[in-house]
């Protein structure tokens, strides 16, 4: 009952390309959008870099038309979460609870989520001054004074980004050389607004969800010596980590948990398994590279099931 010809496993750029091409294939696929449906894009403000777009377009708008163009030609979004998959039997298992479906074919598409330093207060006051996202949160911090983890080029973006709003932003890094690229480096060390703390990693955020956040109790790498630092705000900006778990010990991944899939195209180790987006991407990391491989994989379970 329960059985169909492709079903996708995400609903980012990467997810609703693939469910667009596999639904004018007319394979008519199943889309499970998962907890955060439209992907990373719904939690940025504007997309200025997608072709099509001149004058740029909001990134949860721009998801909202993938997913009408995807159902306008029969793509069936459900906004469920797939629990666990079989790909050791075929047709493929997807549980959503105890909802068992099944598939001839399985394009995976999700995605990446932003990396957390592992802090106790730092989930429970997410949201309360402390946010995984400049460009969705920055707005609030007007005139306040906001400290942001991370030495690589997304960490220099977003405190470029929060010097638009906040009076000073504190760049803590675990080491004194930055990851980030040249340019980005320069423009940071350059902006009047950064300050640059070296050698520290942030051991407690201090607050709670009553009070917001009220400061960071932070410790120099070298000396060990622990300081509290009143802060208004925390940005963490750490890298991300491929939403990947799921496919442990059923298909091949990197050290990171990046999906391996073949040179050149998005097919993984299991026949009929493809995989697309930032789940398989840690290079280019861009809507439009993943819209690409959503293309690319529905055109390959296609294939895969013509034969
Ligand atoms: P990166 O992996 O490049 O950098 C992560 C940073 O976070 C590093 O400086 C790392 O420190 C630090 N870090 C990691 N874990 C911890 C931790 N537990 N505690 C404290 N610090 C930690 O991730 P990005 O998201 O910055 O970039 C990802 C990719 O996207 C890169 O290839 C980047 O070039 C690209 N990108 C390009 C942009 C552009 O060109 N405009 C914008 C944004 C991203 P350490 O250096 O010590 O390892």
């Amino acid at each position: 009952m329960n059985h169909h010809k492709v079903i996708i496993i995400g609903s980012g750029p990467a997810g609703l390309t693939a469910a667009i091409y596999a639904a004018r294939a007319d394979l008519k696929p199943l889309v499970f959008e998962g907890i955060q449906p439209g992907g990373q894009l719904t939690i940025t403000t504007d997309v200025e870099n997608y072709p099509g777009f001149p004058d740029g377009i909001m990134g949860p708008e721009m998801m909202e038309l993938f997913r009408k163009q995807a159902t306008r030609f029969g793509a069936q979004c459900e906004f469920e979460h797939v629990d666990r998959v079989d790909l050791s039997s075929r047709p493929f298992g997807v549980w959503i609870g105890d909802d068992e479906y099944r598939a001839d074919s399985l394009i995976i598409a999700t995605g990446a989520s932003a990396r957390l330093l592992g802090l106790e207060n730092e989930s429970k006051l997410m949201g309360y001054g402390v946010s995984a996202c400049a460009t969705c949160d920055g707005f609030f911090f007007r005139d306040k004074h906001v400290a942001i983890v991370g030495g690589g080029d997304t960490a220099m973006e977003e405190a470029l980004f929060l010097t638009k709003f906040a009076k000073k932003v504190s760049v803590l890094h675990r080491r004194q050389e930055l990851r980030a690229s040249q340019i980005m480096q320069q423009r940071a060390l350059d902006h009047p607004k950064i300050e640059f703390v070296w050698n520290t990693v942030v051991t407690d955020v201090l607050g709670s969800s009553q009070t917001g956040i009220q400061g960071l109790m932070v410790q120099d790498t070298q000396s060990k010596e622990q300081r509290e630092m009143p802060i208004e705000g925390l940005f963490i900006a750490i890298g991300h980590r491929p939403n990947s778990e799921m496919f442990v010990d059923q298909l091949a991944m990197n050290q990171q948990g990046y999906l391996i899939t073949q040179p050149d195209i998005t097919a993984t180790d299991v026949e009929g398994v493809f995989a697309c987006g930032d789940v398989q991407d840690a290079v280019y990391r861009q809507a439009v590279t993943a819209a690409g491989t959503g293309c690319m994989a529905a055109i390959e379970a296609e294939r895969f099931l013509a034969h």
